[in-house]
């Protein structure tokens, strides 16, 4: 199958889930994650129609941002675990940041903040699993962390991300979500966005409202080996 093919199935398996969750395919943002392909994956996908992309690691963002260089409405998600001392590579390169859980990273970011740019759109990133070693925050202290970074003025709090855990089915899991979701809006009431699923539970995560999906091998086949 082609990567257009690909695709296109891909979409066509998303519009499915939708409505039988009831819900418009329009509400969702389909990203494609590129991680560990070269740029030029960036560029076929954007011939196709693409607008979002997503990587998860800081240095292989800023390199493709510049390899790829500008393209209208071209949006960059980064979905990554993040170091603080990257907060200004990342800002530079992304303007989506699904993966802050905690606050020295909101104030890091904050401070990367050029005078005269956008306000940053950043979701928090929850722990679905009892492992603290995966990232995101814990679930109880959620809302702390809302708080701290609402009060922040160039990040903008958009709403929740969580990768679903190995050891149990996603639907609970993303259903625990869509309660970190409504947790998350009695802080900031317009965080409405869910970044939930992947090649393999993204129909799970649009029963569960999710409204950004991340998804990497579906579309771009297996992933050649990390360079
Ligand atoms: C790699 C990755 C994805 C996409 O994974 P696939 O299983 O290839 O769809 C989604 N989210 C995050 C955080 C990732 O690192």
């Amino acid at each position: 199958m082609s990567l257009a093919d690909r695709l296109a199935e891909v979409d066509g398996r998303i519009a499915d889930a939708a409505h039988a969750a009831g819900r418009d395919p329009s509400e969702l943002t389909r990203i494609v994650v590129t991680k560990f392909h070269p740029a030029s994956l960036v560029d076929e996908l954007y011939g196709l129609g693409v607008r979002d992309v997503g990587e998860n690691r800081q240095q292989e963002l800023s390199r493709k941002v510049v390899e790829v260089g500008d393209r209208d409405g071209l949006t960059w998600h980064f979905i990554g675990q993040a170091q603080t001392n990257k907060a200004r590579a990342i800002r530079a390169a992304a303007a989506v940041v699904h993966s802050l859980d905690r606050a020295r990273l909101a104030d890091a970011l904050h401070a990367a903040a050029e005078p005269g740019r956008p306000v940053l759109d950043v979701l928090l990133q929850v722990n679905l699993t009892d492992d603290p070693g995966r990232g995101g925050v814990a679930p109880y202290d959620l809302v702390a962390l809302a708080e701290h970074t609402a009060e922040l003025p160039s990040l903008r709090v958009r709403g929740v991300m969580a990768v679903a855990p190995l050891d149990e089915p996603p639907a609970p899991a993303f259903a625990r979500l869509r309660a970190l979701s409504d947790a998350l809006r009695t802080v900031v009431p317009d965080a409405d966005w869910i970044s939930a699923g992947m090649t393999a539970d993204f129909a799970e995560a649009i029963a569960a409202g999710a409204t950004h999906l991340r998804i990497g091998s579906a579309i771009t086949g297996p992933r050649p080996q990390r360079g």
